[in-house]
């Protein structure tokens, strides 16, 4: 990728990453499936700039976005279960003012209590709330990431292979093995983690991007992660990719597969960049795919 292409890429990253903070009613929101509540936790506000898009009409993304940016946001989601307090992705983290922490806070968790975090990617945006400056940000978590994204981002080889000016992934990779070590698992895509929470193979936007899929009494929910960033864009186009995606054909290929996997069943999706309110059920009409909010359980 040419060194043009780096610049954009840095210049549509810091757009997408330095918003300002969410309105406090949009800041925490409860969905729940069976004895399990999911808070979807806005770390911090964004948007999707329209020159981050790849393979998009021009017009269509004026008819859609009206010459403005696409809504998002930084999103991580605590799993509360009985037997287990889990993070799924971390945010920002201080270094890029996440509010994960504070807002974990003020449903009375403390970091000590989160029990597992389970990664979607390891992407700065999802992993940097990792860290506090050089320690561990959990103290008491095990990670949990999907085996072919560690040894990716793990081995400085394969920067030649990423995205241009995601060299701090491979940083935040080998910071994430030497402080958090014998806390770290590796699980294959599609792999259960608990008896009602497995993992879902996205491969495309990362190596081993994966969602996680929590079902239990009838009832599920698919956190996606960023298998999709722009619900107005990408749902009734999936075949328009973004810059940060490392294999953008790929990313197509899982997003037309997960979008047709979930479309028309009661599985609620909710995405790590989806605007307020953020959760949606997806449908499929003459062959074009749509999405409605849902509201959530509790606020
Ligand atoms: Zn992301």
């Amino acid at each position: 990728m040419s060194k043009h292409a780096g610049v954009v890429i840095l210049a549509a990253i810091f757009f997408f990453a330095h918003l300002g903070s969410s309105r406090a009613n949009d800041e925490l929101s409860t969905y729940r499936v069976d004895d399990i509540s999911i808070v979807r936790i806005a770390d911090k506000k964004g948007g999707v700039p329209p020159e981050v898009f790849v393979g998009a009409d021009k017009a269509m993304l004026e008819k859609v976005l009206h010459g403005g940016i696409c809504p998002a946001m930084f999103l991580t989601f605590l799993i509360n279960s009985p037997t287990d307090l889990i993070l799924v992705d971390t945010g920002n983290g201080e270094a890029r003012k996440g509010r994960t922490l504070d807002l974990l806070k003020q449903l009375g968790v403390s970091k000590e209590d989160i029990t597992k975090i389970l990664l979607t990617h390891m992407h700065g945006d999802h992993v940097q709330g990792l860290f506090s400056e050089e320690s561990k940000a959990f103290p008491h978590a095990d990670v949990y990431i999907e085996q072919s994204e560690y040894r990716f981002w793990t081995d400085r080889r394969n920067i030649a292979r990423a995205p241009s000016g995601m060299t701090s992934c491979f940083d935040n990779a080998e910071k994430l093995s030497r402080l958090y070590k014998d806390k770290i698992h590796l699980f294959t895509a599609g792999e259960k983690i608990l008896p009602w929470l497995s993992s879902v193979a996205m491969p495309g936007h990362t190596e081993g991007h994966s969602g996680f899929l929590l079902a239990k009494g009838g009832k599920s929910i698919l956190l996606a992660g960023d298998f999709l960033h722009c619900l107005s864009v990408q749902t009734p186009y999936p075949d328009v990719a973004v810059i940060w995606d490392s294999d953008q054909d790929l990313a197509k290929s899982t997003r037309k597969a997960i979008l047709e996997r979930v479309a028309d069943t009661d599985t609620i999706v909710l995405g790590g960049h989806f605007a307020n309110p953020g959760a949606v059920l997806f449908k499929k009409t003459n062959g074009t795919y749509s999405y409605e909010f849902v509201q959530p359980d509790a606020n």
